[in-house]
């Protein structure tokens, strides 16, 4: 899939919708969820173009790379739910109900999340 950069999180990259900020540096943006599914859910994008996983593992640069795992871990401790416990995700394309077409990293905490997926019939 190519990239659209009519997507809602180019246009919070560009400053033309707003959002909550939480953390930006030369390569990632953090914002809080606009529908926030526990009370910590943070996302955490690249600025660059990325789709999702498949091309920003495949193109962007190790400083990226670097850049939007350490910002998981830093922003995991600043918003409190490094020592209880969180998860991160971020869902890709049609199978994994990807909604927004930029990637992001889900970052959720402040309650026990239960299982990951519901269990398989
Ligand atoms: P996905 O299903 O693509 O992994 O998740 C997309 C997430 O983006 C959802 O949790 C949704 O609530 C969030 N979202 C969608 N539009 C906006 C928006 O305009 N602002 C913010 N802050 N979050 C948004």
């Amino acid at each position: 899939m190519s990239y659209n950069p009519d997507n809602v999180f180019a246009k919070i990259l560009r400053g033309e919708i707003p959002c909550t900020k939480v953390y930006e540096d030369d390569h990632v943006l953090a914002f809080h969820d606009i529908n926030p599914q526990a009370p910590v859910h943070v996302l955490v994008i690249p600025k660059g173009a990325y789709v999702s996983v498949n091309d920003f593992t495949a193109t962007a640069s190790d400083a990226e790379i670097a850049a939007l795992i350490r910002a998981l871990g830093r922003l995991a401790a600043e918003l409190g739910v490094a020592e209880d416990g969180y998860r991160i995700l971020a869902n890709v394309g049609a199978n994994g109900h990807q909604e927004v077409p930029h990637l992001h990293v889900h970052l959720c905490g402040g309650r026990p999340l239960g299982r990951m997926l519901p269990k398989a019939d």
